[in-house]
């Protein structure tokens, strides 16, 4: 108890500049030079386009977790493994960090990397109390998206309070049912009118000619960002069995990446 990963809410709590245990899973072994990559969004549509990036204070006096691999501007890091790779996206400008995926040590089901996250969430000029989602994906040596599994982070000064409080509070709204149930269920049944009618605006598909591949990757990112985020603002369906929250984001190549509650932070 008192961990630094919340199941119910889907939400690692964590200390500036501590080492976060992340443990993944998948379902089928990658093909060898499978990369884990990690890069953190901002969880709300209003933000979700500006890039998640540490604070100015925190960029120019890193101090303590800095380890003179990783660019001062990233907010991920990850700790003790000299193959880490930083990567600032051309196009997106999206920073990630990657580390070659490492089949689980013998008797375990599960693949560890430790994340510190540099700065805290109400850092001044930073993330400033907006809420971010990490994004871990599994790719391919071709960059083929072969997992994904995103929740989101808090990094604050008291990991284990924060933490019982907001679950506490999840709990007295019910567990955000109605919502969850709103959002979950498919646009009500047609019409017996053939009239084509929209129904529910927000599931409207549009298509969009965009002119020049740039501006394409980054809107096409935008919008796989905005998705993210939507599914991931959906509140859970009340516990039933594990099944963990966004897995419908996941199964692709019928591999999956699972988070499972971490250690790390003795808080
Ligand atoms: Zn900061």
């Amino acid at each position: 108890m008192g961990g630094p990963y919340s199941p119910e809410l889907n939400k690692l709590y964590c200390r500036r500049a501590k080492p976060c245990l992340v443990q993944v899973r998948v379902g089928v072994p990658p093909p060898p030079g499978a990369l884990l990559r990690a890069v953190a969004i901002y969880k709300k549509s209003e933000h979700v386009a500006e890039v998640v990036r540490r604070c100015p204070h925190h960029e120019r006096n890193g101090g303590a977790g800095d380890d003179g691999l990783a660019p001062a501007q990233h907010l991920i890091q990850v700790e003790g493994n000299p193959q880490a790779r930083y990567h600032d996206d051309e196009t997106t400008k999206r920073h990630s960090v990657a580390v070659p995926y490492e089949p689980p040590e013998v008797g375990s089901d599960c693949t560890t990397v430790l994340y510190n996250f540099m700065c805290n969430s109400s850092c001044m000029g930073g993330m400033n109390r907006r809420p971010i989602l990490a994004i871990l994906t599994l790719e391919a040596p071709g960059g083929q998206i072969l997992g994904r599994r995103c929740f989101e982070v808090r990094v604050c000064a008291c990991p284990g309070r924060d933490r019982k409080i907001e679950e506490e509070n999840f709990r007295k709204r019910g567990g955000a049912k109605g919502g969850a149930k709103r959002a979950l269920s498919p646009p009500a049944e047609a019409p017996e009118s053939s009239k084509k009618r929209v129904l529910n605006p927000d599931q409207e598909v549009f298509c969009l000619q965009v002119r020049g591949r740039r501006r394409y990757e980054m809107l096409k990112e935008i919008n796989r960002a905005l998705e993210v985020s939507e599914a991931m603002g959906t509140p859970p369906r009340p516990a039933k069995g594990r099944r963990p929250r966004g897995e419908g984001l996941l199964p692709r190549c019928g591999k999956k990446l699972l988070l499972k509650g971490g250690a790390g932070d003795s808080d």
